[in-house]
């Protein structure tokens, strides 16, 4: 059984999907005028992780994701400045260019960190005319407003607005309110947003409401319901979409539709770096080259997040991004020791075996415990009395989750005569056969190999 937190009902609970054997999941996709930063990449992390444990369980996955590539405001309040426009007057580049190339970045990051692509991909500029339809049916059940600035949401109007905040006081500290001259109610947000007279701007569209282009909480309603039906089972992102991206979502699509857009809603955590939250507008950043440039294997990032279960903030530092690089080299060493050393990978499970599974998926299944999964890997690993190829059948098993790529570790090609030699020595220690353990020991180190006693089993080396 697997059990999520829902941001909605502010309980763990029970997954029971709408369609059996399925799960159909939307997750806020990046704003493509910058580099995403580790921050970003905490999210899509977690994301990944939750698709992967629906998958390790059986589920078929259908997964969407947005790119945000026109309408998202420097405020969330969808005031302030284009970032697009923003990003593509930094680099003296068109809009049009500025997306293309930070999508291209982007999806170049999720590849090196192992994280899969969703199954569908849409771009914001690709729905205008589903978003104009869906705010035109905003304004046929009398939800909306016009003023000189756009087209407005009334939030007055539904009853039920801001579900999905944990505290109904958020609404007085939100923080970035900005005024905008003619809005009805202080939550109320643009549909719509009009060029104003005289400006033109390098995105957009014509509507029945003028020159404008759409707001950004109305491209996700729209991409999410149009591709998974309504309603889909999860919606996720970071915390931050809680009190006004997400907020807004079920408000028009509730408006609507009339009935629920989504049953779950899962938020995660930020990552922070000397104690602030990442931006990429404050300048306190990391990504995912600077990763590299330390010499870091990208995918320690991946090991440094489930260390951390992904409700909690995280802190980012390069002394614990280094130790999670370590902790993975030696995942390495154990696997590529392991691939030296076993021949065939059986059929089957053992009862130990299987009671490490059963371990493992207790702790993803209860709302991703990540870190719990992580210290069952390495009890595992590091059991002395658990036969290797069953563990290195685990080992690979546990990794369809975690992705480490642990079926690219190649084993070391150590002659199959040493091999021979660890095998029976193994078989001697087993029996508590000292001299012979010793016997065999001494043969492999005539010809040029270490059999290494360390805490987590025998390693050969070449001397
Ligand atoms: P954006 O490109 O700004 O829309 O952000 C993309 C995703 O990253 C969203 O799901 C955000 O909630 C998430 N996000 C932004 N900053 C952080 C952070 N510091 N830590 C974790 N997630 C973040
Ligand atoms: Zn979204």
């Amino acid at each position: 059984m697997i059990k999520l937190y829902n941001s909605l009902t502010r309980k763990k609970e029970e997954f029971k999907p709408i369609k059996p054997g399925a799960v159909s999941m939307y997750t806020c996709g990046p704003t493509v005028y910058w580099y995403a930063h580790v921050g970003n990449l905490r999210t899509y992390i977690f994301e990944d992780v939750l698709k992967r444990v629906l998958e390790y369980a059986g589920y078929k996955a259908k997964h969407v994701m947005n790119i945000t590539d026109v309408g998202h405001l420097t405020s969330d309040e969808n005031t302030g400045e284009d970032k697009m426009e923003k990003g593509a007057a930094r680099e003296n580049k068109s809009v049009w260019e500025i997306a293309k190339m930070y999508t291209d970045a982007f999806k170049k990051d999720l590849g090196t960190l192992n994280i899969e692509e969703p199954d569908v991909w849409v771009k914001a500029t690709d729905t205008i005319k589903e978003q104009i339809d869906l705010i035109k049916k905003l304004e046929e059940k009398g939800f909306t407003y016009v003023i000189e600035d756009g087209v407005y949401f009334d939030t007055a109007k539904l009853e039920n607005y801001g579900r999905l905040w944990p505290n109904k006081l958020d609404i007085k500290t939100r923080a970035r309110v900005e005024v905008v001259a003619g809005k009805k109610n202080d939550p109320d947000f643009a549909l719509w947003k009009l060029t104003p007279a005289g400006v033109k701007r390098q995105m957009e569209w014509d509507s029945p409401w003028g020159k404008g282009f759409p707001g950004w909480h109305t491209e996700c309603v729209v991409m999410s319901c149009d591709n998974l039906g309504i309603p889909f089972d999860i919606h996720c992102g970071g915390i931050d979409h809680i009190l006004i991206h997400h907020t807004n979502e079920i408000a028009q699509a509730e408006a609507v539709y009339g009935g629920p857009m989504c049953n779950y809603w899962l938020h995660g955590e930020y990552l922070n770096l000397k104690g602030e939250k990442i931006a990429k507008s404050s300048g306190n950043i990391v990504l995912v080259d600077d990763l590299v440039k330390k010499g870091i294997n990208p995918l320690a990032y991946r090991y440094l997040c489930f260390t951390t279960h992904y409700r909690i903030p995280l802190s980012f530092s390069w002394e614990s991004i280094e130790a999670a690089d370590s902790a993975l080299k030696s995942l390495y060493d154990k696997v590529r020791m392991l691939k030296t050393a076993v021949k065939e990978i059986p059929a089957e499970y053992s009862e130990q075996a299987l009671d490490y599974k059963a371990q493992f998926t207790a702790a993803i299944e209860d709302d991703l415990n990540m870190p719990k999964a992580l210290a069952v890997l390495w009890q595992a690993a590091k059991d002395q009395n658990f036969v290797q190829a069953e563990k290195l059948a685990l080992l690979l098993d546990f990794d369809r989750v975690l992705g480490f790529k642990l079926n690219s570790v190649k084993a070391e090609a150590i002659p199959a005569g040493i091999l021979e030699l660890a095998r029976q020595r193994e078989q001697a220690r087993r029996n508590k056969d000292w001299a012979k353990s010793d016997e065999l020991r001494g043969q492999a180190g005539a010809a040029g190999y270490l059999i290494e006693d360390t805490p987590t089993g025998s390693k050969i080396k070449k001397i």
